[in-house]
């Protein structure tokens, strides 16, 4: 197993990694198949299969391609910049495919919606098709976005490791298995924090490990405190009022009368993860954290540590690789993917990992760190993707925020004893996977059931 940090913690935009993050990717890798026949090429067509088409819509998706094709990638996109490329493909029906070659880009000719149509390797999937000046095919590929933004093509599907170039470096503690993390740990005498930057290293050395934590940390508070500072509606069209900026102004200006209520830590929690996800919703830039629908519980949780536990830098470098060991776990033995596992997926995975990063950054023991990871899952099982409108808004944002105090809770919970506990990590990522499995589809980001269905009749 050899999951990056940096492959969990990547920075984007929203609001969704694997219908907005994954689909851009997907589009750029095309274009890397395409390199050598770009100025052979008059028309592009994508077309979107199963969730990507029945989410897509408010997901972004359309706009994800149209960036991707047009030479964008996720990590390095300014979304302002981003509402002005897609304006003027849409006014111009003219894409400049890898910001290199113009070709006609006619929306409703080249972009397909094929809902009814699911993939049998992943519900996530793409296919771009290109074609020359007489309409002959000059390249076609289908892709997968399997969640958190990472993106494997027809080839790669049912491979059982990850395709990113990170995941093919030899690491020292190639764990697949909590109880193999806990036995490698334990054999080394390391934390799991220290056993994650060992791996690490095979790929950067310390100072780029620490810088790049750093920078993940420094884009997760931006994006909080955008959140804190911007008003108005979501956009989408279910006229979403963001609330963190509100939220903030109050608890600055009651800060004193709180002081007496002992859980008003939590209030801004509450905030931080609200502030995350309201700006995921407004395609702002966020950390996947492991996804981007639940990009606001790590967050949340790293600056609880930080402002009410005294957090250090050390702290929050072991609080982000303890995560991203448990993350990394999700990621090889079930799924990060709501289309695929539900929101047990995306908020349940980002809450075990919060809940063991915290635990670590207290000081946990490995065996309580575990624990932590494992509580915070337990309880997440069984909950469903059921955006309304296909939008990341309701309930996700919300969502963030209940995670987000779930996960404390979690690691308060282990801490309390002493990691000894009856159901161990992985048997509850095995079950997060079979539940996965057993839900219906119409619970797995198809906005098909749920609240999506249910909000005029309740
Ligand atoms: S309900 Fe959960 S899994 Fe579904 S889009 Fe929202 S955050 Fe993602």
């Amino acid at each position: 197993m050899n999951v990056s940090a940096f492959d969990l913690f990547k920075l984007g935009i929203g609001p969704s990694s694997s219908h907005t993050m994954g689909p851009m990717t997907a589009a750029c890798r095309f274009l890397e198949r395409l390199a050598g026949q770009l100025e052979q090429t008059a028309r592009v067509q994508a077309t979107l299969y199963a969730s990507l088409a029945l989410t897509g819509r408010g997901h972004a998706t359309d706009r994800a391609v149209i960036l991707g094709l047009s030479g964008f990638e996720p990590r390095r996109l300014d979304p302002d910049q981003a509402d002005k490329v897609v304006t003027d493909v849409r006014a111009n029906q003219w894409l400049n495919l890898a910001g290199q070659h113009g070709i006609v880009f006619d929306e409703a000719r080249d972009l397909l919606w094929e809902s009814r149509i699911r993939l049998p390797q992943h519900p996530n999937a793409l296919k771009f098709s290109a074609f020359d000046a007489a309409g002959d095919l000059l390249a076609e590929r289908t892709y997968f976005s399997i969640g958190g933004g990472f993106v494997r093509d027809e080839d790669e599907m049912g491979l059982n490791t990850p395709p990113e170039a990170a995941a093919l470096v030899e690491v020292p503690y190639p764990f697949d298995s909590g109880e193999e993390l806990l036995q490698m740990a334990s054999d080394a005498g390391l934390t799991i924090a220290e056993l994650m930057r060992a791996n690490e290293r095979a790929r950067r050395v310390d100072e780029a490990i620490d810088a790049g934590l750093d920078e993940v940390a420094d884009a997760m508070y931006a994006c909080i405190d955008r959140g804190m500072r911007t008003d108005g509606i979501l956009p989408g069209g279910l006229n979403v009022q963001r609330r963190a900026f509100q939220v903030h102004q109050s608890l600055m200006s009651d800060a004193d009368k709180r002081l007496a209520d002992p859980l008003a830590a939590l209030d801004w929690v509450n905030l931080w993860a609200l502030a995350v996800n309201e700006e995921n919703a407004a395609g702002g830039r966020v950390v996947t954290a492991p996804t981007n629908g639940a990009a606001g519980l790590v967050p949340a949780v790293l600056r609880y540590y930080d402002r009410f536990c005294q957090g250090t830098q050390a702290g929050r470098h072991t609080f982000l690789l303890t995560a991203a060991a448990i993350g990394a776990l999700y990621k090889k033995n079930a799924s990060i993917s709501g289309a695929e596992v539900g929101c047990q997926g995306e908020v349940g995975v980002a809450c075990s990992m919060a809940a063991a990063g915290f635990a670590a950054a207290l000081g946990a023991s490995n065996a309580q760190i575990e624990n932590a990871a494992e509580i915070a899952m337990e309880h997440n099982l069984g909950l469903t993707c059921d955006p309304i409108g296909g939008l990341v808004q309701i309930p996700c944002i919300e969502r963030n925020a209940m995670g987000a105090v779930k996960a404390i809770d979690a690691c308060r919970l282990a801490l309390l004893g002493d990691g000894q506990h009856t159901v161990s990590l992985d048997k509850v990522i095995a079950t997060m996977k079979r539940t996965g499995e057993d839900m219906s589809h119409i619970y797995k980001e198809t906005s098909l059931g749920g609240l999506a269905v249910n909000l005029a009749e309740c």
